[in-house]
């Protein structure tokens, strides 16, 4: 008999294995339907011996001390701060915009004090910000809006910015220094050895059997468990009885080219040409040296497999339904972004799935509650804490 049957061996499902196992000495079967661990974060090594990863870029970033000591038990880091350019007017350009952004697009030499004058002479203030829209023409204007934002948006979400909640585009700053990290966190960094060596770290106990290739809905009657957690998508649990959820769908391009360095930035975005938004190349991510390179096109898709919940408030009201059905159902944890229809990074879901353990064990300290796991907002919307972590 096992304790747990735990749906998913992504951030949510394999944190959750770790601490019932190695915490609670429970008995812990995790299942997942691909043939890896991992989830959305899985990495291996393709077919030229350069570590990519699966699912698109992976990049480590948190404020939160706790999340970010409770990986590193599992891993060893690699010191990485991300950068990212957009192709703009035929420039690559930092993104998050900054002074050097500006400057550059329109051939000037302004000072960090000039550049927020600037943004306050082309922005187009507006009483409250409630939608991804308000947010970037409130801050910088409606001319970068469109040049960086407005078309990057309707291909990754196929919506309008105005038909998004304030968050999505919230998560990119803007700002008037010359920082062109695209993560302001205090912790930024690789798993040293690639996030699937993490996972396989954090996985390894004896209370622990991992099945894969494996639904549960095929397995759950044979198998004997007292309690789930589902990490999976919280509409299909339900047989989709209130409808469908909206989720957005990549199809990730992978490609290896013959020559040691691709492009001039880690992630070049494409917000105004081409179908795909934007091209990693994996190497800056990793550090390997290694003569040929590895890259990937994302290209975003209404069907396919769900990568993102869609943050707009009739989806809120569609996932507080499921939500309800999710409190009253006995013997099921819900975690994880697909479970929990949040737009969460890593360490939220890592944050997330600690807090559930904490109430799970009954163990009065919750590991995320003296921080805040927060990235400078362009928006008055609060910032994520610790309340919104635990109570969702
Ligand atoms: P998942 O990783 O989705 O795991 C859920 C698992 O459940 C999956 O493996 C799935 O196969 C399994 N499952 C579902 N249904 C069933 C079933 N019926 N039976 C068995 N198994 C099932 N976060 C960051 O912090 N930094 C980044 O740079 C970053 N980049 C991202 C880039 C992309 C393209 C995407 C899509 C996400 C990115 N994220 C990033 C977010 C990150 O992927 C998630 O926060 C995290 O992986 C969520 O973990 P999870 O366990 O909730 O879900
Ligand atoms: N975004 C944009 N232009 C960019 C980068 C981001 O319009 O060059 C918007 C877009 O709506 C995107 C959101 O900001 O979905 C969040 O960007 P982020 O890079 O955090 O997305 P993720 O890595 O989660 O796909």
């Amino acid at each position: 008999m096992f304790d747990y049957l735990i749906v998913g061996a992504g951030f949510a499902g394999s944190v959750l294995a770790e601490r019932l196992a190695a915490g609670s000495n429970r008995k812990v079967l995790l299942c997942d339907k691909r043939p890896h661990i991992g989830g959305n974060a899985y990495d291996h090594y393709d077919e030229h011996g350069i570590l990519v990863h699966k699912y698109g870029p992976h990049i480590f970033h948190t404020n939160s001390q706790e999340v970010f000591e409770y990986l590193s038990r599992f891993t060893k880091w690699r010191p990485y701060e991300h950068r990212v350019c957009a192709s703009v007017d035929g420039m690559h350009l930092p993104i998050p915009i900054n002074l050097d952004t500006i400057n550059r697009l329109y051939g000037l030499n302004l000072t960090s004090f000039e550049v927020d004058r600037f943004f306050a002479s082309v922005a187009e203030p507006r009483a409250a910000i409630v939608n991804s829209e308000d947010v970037v023409v409130n801050r910088v204007g409606r001319e970068l809006y469109e040049k960086f934002f407005r078309n990057y948006t309707r291909k990754q979400w196929g919506l309008d910015p105005s038909e998004l909640d304030a968050s999505v585009i919230a998560r990119v700053p803007v700002r008037t220094n010359r920082d062109d990290r695209y993560f302001g966190d205090v912790y930024q960094a690789m798993p040293l050895h690639g996030f699937t060596r993490m996972f396989e770290n954090m996985l390894d106990h004896s209370n622990i059997k991992v099945l894969l290739n494996a639904d549960y809905r095929e397995i759950q009657d044979d198998i004997p468990y007292r309690e789930m957690i589902y990490t999976g998508p919280v509409d299909e649990f339900f047989d989709y009885r209130f409808g469908k959820l909206p989720y957005r769908s990549l199809e990730f391009r992978h490609e290896t080219k013959e020559m040691e360095v691709y492009q001039d930035a880690p992630v070049v975005n494409y917000p105004n040409t081409h179908a795909y938004t934007r091209v990693t190349e994996f190497k800056y991510l990793t550090g390997q040296v290694h003569p040929k390179t590895s890259i990937v096109f994302e290209t975003p898709r209404a069907e396919g497999d769900p990568y993102y919940p869609v943050p707009r408030p009739q989806n809120a009201a569609l996932y507080a339904q499921y939500k309800q059905l999710a409190d009253v159902t006995p013997g099921v944890h819900f975690v994880g972004r697909l479970a929990t229809y949040k737009y969460y990074n890593m360490d939220q879901i890592t944050a997330q799935a600690l807090s559930t353990y904490a109430k799970i064990s009954g163990n009065k300290h919750r590991a995320e509650s003296t921080v805040r796991i927060a990235r400078p907002q362009l928006s008055p919307e609060p910032a994520y804490t610790a309340t919104t972590l635990s109570t969702s």
